[in-house]
C-alpha cells in the first residue's frame, strides 16, 4: 500500500466490531479470561489497543520493525538515550531543538553520557569527531532553526563502520516526505505534537526502530518507566495522521510561496528553506526526501524589526511549536532555543534577527500578504 492509503486508513480494519474509526480503549486494565490467560492486553501501561493501532501504523509508515509512543517527543528521545551507558559519547546536530539540548546537557551529561555538537550537514566534520567512545550520531534533518540538511546515507556509513547507531529526529519532514530507515537510520524519533498529529492539540512522541531487537529494548523501557501515550491522545494522534499527506502537501506549497516573498524582500537578509533552489541544502535534500516541508527561517536587517513583526502579524500566530494547520511564528533566540548559551547561539547564527515560521494550510495569499505587511510596517 502507498503511504497516502496507509495514512487515510490509519487504525481502520482492526476493531472486532468493524468500527472504521479505531475506538478509544479508555480502560486501565483488562479482565483475564482464566488463570494464566490473557486477551493480549493486561494493563494499559504495558499495552492498549488504541496505542497498538497507532504504533503499528507508525512502524509501517517508516518501514521499521516496531514503534513505541510516548507522552511527549522529549520522553521519546529520553527512551532512546536510555540505550546508552556512562562513558558513551553521542555526536549531535549543533543547531537542534532546545529541549533536546537541555536533556543532553542537564540530565545525561551528569550521568556521563556526553553530547559532542557538530554541524551534521558537514560529513567530514562528523567523521573528524568520531572518537572510539562514540556510540551514536543523533541528527535533526533539516536542523532547527537553521534548516541545514545532512547526508543520511554518508552518516549511516560512518555509523556502521563504528557500530554506532544513526538516530534521526524526523519531526520536520515526517514519513510523508522522508523515511530515514531507507537511508540507513537505526532509530527515527518524532515529536508527534507537531506534523504527525498536526492540530496543535496534543503533546506526543514516538520512536520507530529498524530492528525488532532495538524495538524490544525500547518497549521494555516504555513499560518499565511508564511515560506512555494515553488512549485518548493515541486516538487524536491517529485521527490527525489520516490527513498527514494532504496537510504536508498544502503546507509545503504555502511555505514555498512565503519563502519566495521573503527572498525578494529588501529587509530580509537571508532565508533558510531547503525548498528554494538557491538554498545550500536544496540538491542534497532532493536526493533523500520527496519535499522540503513547511518550516523556514529568515533573518531581517535590524533586531528592532523583530518585535514589530511579532506585533504586526494578524494571520501568523506568535507561538512556540510547529507543524499544525495554523501558521506560527517564533523567535528562537528567546523561545525555543533560550536554553542554548548566547555565545553558542551567536556562533550558530541563532541571532536576535532570526525568526522561524511554521507555515500552515491557510490561504496562501493571506499568509504571504500578512508576513509581507508585518515586515513593511
Ligand atoms: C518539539 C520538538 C521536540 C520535542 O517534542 P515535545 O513533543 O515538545 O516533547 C523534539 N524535536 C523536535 C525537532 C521538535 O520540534
Amino acid at each position: 500500500m502507498n503511504r497516502e492509503t496507509l495514512l487515510a486508513q490509519a487504525g481502520a480494519r482492526r476493531d472486532v466490531f468493524g468500527a472504521v474509526s479505531m475506538p478509544i480503549y479508555q480502560t486501565a486494565t483488562f479482565a483475564h479470561p482464566a488463570l494464566g490467560q490473557s486477551t493480549g492486553y493486561d494493563y494499559s501501561r504495558s499495552g492498549n489497543p488504541t496505542r497498538t493501532a497507532l504504533e503499528e501504523t507508525l512502524a509501517q509508515l517508516d518501514g521499521g520493525a516496531r514503534a513505541c509512543t510516548f507522552a511527549s517527543g522529549l520522553a521519546a528521545i529520553d527512551a532512546i538515550l536510555r540505550l546508552f551507558q556512562t562513558g558513551d559519547e553521542i555526536i549531535v546536530t549543533e543547531d537542534l531543538y532546545g529541549g533536546t539540548f537541555r536533556l543532553f546537557e542537564k540530565i545525561y551529561r551528569q550521568i556521563g553520557i556526553t553530547a559532542i555538537y557538530v554541524d551534521t550537514s558537514d560529513t567530514a566534520a562528523v567523521a573528524a569527531a568520531l572518537t572510539k567512545n562514540v556510540k551514536a550520531i543523533f541528527v535533526e534533518l533539516p536542523t532547527n532553526p537553521l534548516l541545514k540538511v545532512a547526508d543520511l546515507t554518508a552518516l549511516a556509513a560512518l555509523a556502521r563502520d563504528r557500530q554506532a547507531l544513526l538516530i534521526v529526529d524526523n519531526t520536520f519532514l515526517t514519513p510523508a516526505l522522508l523515511r530515514p530507515i531507507e537511508h540507513g537510520a537505526d532509530l527515527v524519533v518524532y515529536s508527534g505534537t507537531k506534523y504527525l498529529s498536526g492540530h496543535n492539540d496534543i503533546i506526543a512522541g514516538a520512536v520507530v526502530a529498524k530492528t525488532a531487537e532495538l524495538g524490544e529494548r525500547l518497549y521494555f523501557y516504555q513499560n518499565a518507566a511508564g511515560a506512555i501515550l494515553a488512549p485518548l491522545e493515541a486516538w487524536l494522534f491517529l485521527r490527525g495522521l489520516k490527513t498527514l499527506a494532504l496537510r504536508v502537501e498544502r503546507a509545503e506549497r504555502n511555505a514555498l510561496a512565503v519563502a519566495k516573498m521573503l527572498a525578494r524582500h529588501p529587509r530580509v537578509k537571508k532565508v533558510h528553506y531547503a525548498g528554494l533552489p538557491t538554498d545550500a541544502g536544496y540538491e542534497r535534500l532532493k536526493k533523500q526526501a520527496s519535499g522540503a516541508g513547511a518550516m523556514a527561517a529568515f533573518s531581517v536587517d535590524d533586531p528592532a524589526l523583530v518585535p514589530a513583526i511579532l506585533a504586526n502579524v494578524k494571520v501568523f500566530i506568535f507561538a512556540e511549536s510547529l507543524g499544525g494547520v495554523e501558521s506560527l511564528i517564533t523567535f528562537p533566540a528567546v523561545q525555543t532555543h533560550a536554553e542554548i548559551a548566547p555565545e553558542i547561539r551567536e556562533r550558530l547564527g541563532i541571532t536576535d534577527r532570526l525568526l522561524r515560521i511554521s507555515v500552515g494550510i491557510e490561504n496562501v495569499h493571506d499568509l504571504v500578504a500578512d508576513l509581507e505587511s508585518a515586515i513593511n510596517n
